[in-house]
């Protein structure tokens, strides 16, 4: 339930009317705008009457939010939640860019790649030194020590870092990082979203694989309700009966989020194409449809890059892309 109060109400007020909610059980959401207070009943409001609730003096409108997300929804918060992150901010205007390589080889081959980047314009590094393979055979990340090399590469460019951690055990080496990410395999990790929630830190949330939207919101939930707002939501494509790309990507989900949610949403077109050659042309759509930002996997020798080289651009075909970006923000009036 969403109560907006009434302009003029004070401070003491608005904190004695919350505080009778939370003697009834109720969670309460504040948001406090320039001109209004919204606050978000959190818990089963099934059984109260709206009209009880208008009755009080402070309240100027009573509505019932159908969603079964309550903070990621836009109703309870209608302006966008701005993320900052180093010298640049999700959900304002901008499009950062986030580049790297899809895990973490050597402290040369990060650094190497990191330098690239940034000469070409990208605001944030990424780099898997966890990672989540399909085959326990397969190479599996360098683990604290890639976290040390990806650490080396911001000191080196002062690109903030995004990683993604599989397991609150390894919460212990990410002092360092500035956006913990939630793989698309652990979206639906109810208790690792919880830990999530008590870090403070950015969370880039991706989607799973199979999972609707509505799922998504829901694991962005969890965050929220546990304690951390800084939730970007991240498309990286859907499994569909299809195969001739790895997975299909979504960029109708960049409207609809924008619609239901004040999450910031950014776009993975790596993971979604999985081949390098059309991951440009996902780009470029993304930003034309008005993505909050975008993650795209680069390596200085992708032929022999221990995972994903085929869908890693080369960094002077990512400096080429990041070319191009500006021109079709500027149709939505953004900046890259
Ligand atoms: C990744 O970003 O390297 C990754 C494993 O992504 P996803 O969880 O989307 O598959
Ligand atoms: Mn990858």
């Amino acid at each position: 339930m969403i109560i907006t109060l009434k302009h003029g109400t004070s401070d003491q007020q608005m904190n004695e009317f919350i505080d009778s909610w939370k003697q009834k059980g109720f969670g309460v959401h504040v948001s406090k705008g320039e001109n209004l207070t919204i606050l978000g009943l959190l818990g089963d409001t099934s059984s109260l009457d709206t009209e009880m609730v208008s009755a009080n003096p402070f309240v100027d409108t009573v509505q019932r939010v159908s969603a079964p997300y309550k903070m990621a929804s836009r109703t309870f918060h209608p302006e966008n939640s701005v993320i900052k992150v180093g010298n640049t901010s999700f959900g304002n205007g901008e499009i950062p860019v986030i580049a790297g390589p899809c895990s973490v080889e050597t402290e040369e081959q990060v650094i190497s790649i990191a330098k690239d980047v940034k000469a070409a314009g990208a605001k944030l590094l990424r780099g898997g030194a966890f990672k989540p393979r399909t085959s326990p055979y397969s190479f599996q990340g360098l683990g604290e020590k890639g976290l040390q090399f990806l650490v080396s590469a911001k000191k080196e460019t002062g690109l903030p870092i995004v990683t993604e951690l599989m397991d609150i055990r390894q919460l212990k080496y990410f002092d360092d990082v500035d956006v913990i990410q939630i793989g698309a395999r652990n979206m639906q990790n109810f208790d690792l979203l919880k830990e999530m929630g008590k870090t403070g830190k950015p969370i880039l949330l991706k989607r799973g694989m199979a999972a609707t939207v509505k799922e998504l919101l829901m694991s962005a939930e969890y965050i929220m309700a546990s304690g951390n707002e800084n939730v970007i939501l991240c498309e990286r494509g859907v499994r569909t009966f299809d195969n001739y790309t790895r997975n299909c990507l979504d960029v109708s989900i960049v409207p609809y989020l924008h619609k239901v949610s004040h999450l910031p949403i950014i776009i993975d077109p790596s993971h979604a194409c999985g081949q390098r050659w059309m991951v440009p042309e996902l780009a470029k759509a993304a930003v034309a449809c008005n993505t909050d930002g975008l993650i795209i996997e680069v390596h200085n020798n992708p032929e022999k890059a221990l995972c994903d080289g085929e869908q890693s651009l080369h960094p002077t075909e990512f400096a080429q892309l990041m070319k191009v970006l500006p021109q079709i923000a500027a149709i939505n009036g953004r900046n890259v």
